[in-house]
């Protein structure tokens, strides 16, 4: 008996999403296409759409798709259409929806830059050309779930904003597994960050990764770093690092710093991922870390790349295909090389491309690799 098909849910969602989604597809069916992939492959709406034509951002369906799947890959909610509705309707309440629904605790944010992308940071060449990181941020605790929370009023009329930072063991334990794992695989080093010399919180943080460190992952090399001086010595010296372990906090500023090292939002992919069952099975979601760009939506100009790298990071992480993830990523990076741009990462002398023509060229590249 053959083994079911694994699952992929694609979530094309709005703006932009769609069109990048549909150059992703054409990357997807190659790899179907050349029998390297036998994936059953369903859509379904998020976000705007969802509302438009639900009155929810996620209905109960799609959320038990998405939790049914093997994983899934969201292209990006949202836009001005929405932005007048009420909290509970707004298209990223579809996907923090989606996200709690599937327990995705970890947050993995690669900022890789290729090197004929390096003039593109604003930082130096030198310091940037080469740079691979990963940041792993907590995604499911600290301050902004933590209770209690909320805005009242004091009986001298002043009015006070609260909001709690709180972790317990078993979160920070489960989040720097994955972060140690992760460094198994790359170049052996975890920084850990927190700021344990102002927060308890921190304390716990440090105590507990430098547990778990000891007891399972003396082959990996640990360091802690204060969360201030890890943003400092993300802009100083990038290259030091290899993953980088935060909260929910910090990890959402340092990543979207690490992120502009890079110097194209158009270009970076990410994953969140839940607990792993007895079975190996783990829940997934891999989505660009770009919004739904409105401003280009429509106008068939936006950068398909960092979801198509989102797909090669599924490929990696809920597949085990490597050897398919590093074709992919090499193709990309030889259509980059040749000279190929879309108008957000074009240099002078270049001439931009459309979202299709970069899709084909991938796919031409991949079947060029691959003979
Ligand atoms: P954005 O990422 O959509 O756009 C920022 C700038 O980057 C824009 O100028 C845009 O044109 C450009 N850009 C983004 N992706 C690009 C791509 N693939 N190719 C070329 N250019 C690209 O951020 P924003 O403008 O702050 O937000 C727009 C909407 O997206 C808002 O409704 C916001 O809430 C939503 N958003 C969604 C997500 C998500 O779905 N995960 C993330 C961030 C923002």
């Amino acid at each position: 008996m053959t083994a079911p098909k694994k699952k992929i849910l694609l979530l094309p969602g709005d703006g932009i999403g769609p069109e990048v989604t549909g150059a992703t597809r054409k990357i997807i069916d190659w790899f179907q296409r050349a029998g390297r992939t036998a994936f059953e492959i369903t859509e379904d709406l998020v976000g705007g759409i969802s509302y438009d034509q639900h009155g929810a951002p996620v209905t109960s369906a799609a959320l038990a798709r998405a939790k049914e799947a093997d994983a899934v890959l969201l292209a990006c909610v949202g836009g001005p259409k929405w932005d007048t509705l009420p909290f509970k309707d707004r298209p990223e309440r579809g996907l923090l929806a989606i996200r709690k629904e599937m327990g995705l605790f970890a947050n993995l944010r690669p900022a890789v830059v290729f090197d004929v992308l390096a003039g593109a940071s604003t930082l130096k060449a030198e310091v940037v050309k080469g740079l691979d990181i990963m940041i792993v941020r907590e995604l499911l605790g600290g301050v902004y779930f933590g209770e209690p929370r909320g805005i009242e009023t004091l009986p001298n009329g002043e009015r006070r904003g609260i909001n709690t930072q709180v972790y317990t063991s078993s979160e920070i334990q489960r989040v720097a597994r994955v972060a140690f794992e992760l460094a198994r695989k790359r170049r052996k080093k975890v920084g850990s960050v927190e700021k344990a010399n102002v927060m308890e919180s921190g304390v716990l943080w440090r105590e507990e990764v430098t547990k778990l460190h000891a007891s399972d992952y003396g082959d990996v090399e640990l360091v802690h770093m204060y969360a201030d001086n890890c943003a400092m010595q993300l802009v100083r010296n990038p290259k030091q690092f290899d993953v980088i372990v935060t909260d929910n906090l910090f990890g959402d500023l340092l990543s979207d710093l690490a992120s502009m090292l890079t110097g194209s939002l158009g270009m970076l992919p990410s994953a969140s991922l839940g607990p792993k069952e007895a079975s190996g099975r783990q829940a997934a979601l891999y989505e660009p870390i770009h919004g739904s760009a409105p401003d280009i939506a429509g106008k068939g100009i936006a950068n398909p790349l960092a979801m198509i790298l989102s797909y090669a990071m599924m490929l990696r992480y809920s597949f085990n295909l490597s050897a398919d993830a590093d074709l992919l990523e090499k193709a990309v990076h030889n259509v980059l090389s040749a000279g190929m741009r879309t108008a957000d990462i074009v240099e002078k002398g270049q001439s931009a491309v459309s979202t299709w023509v970069m899709g084909d060229a991938v796919v031409s590249e991949l079947a060029r690799l691959a003979v």
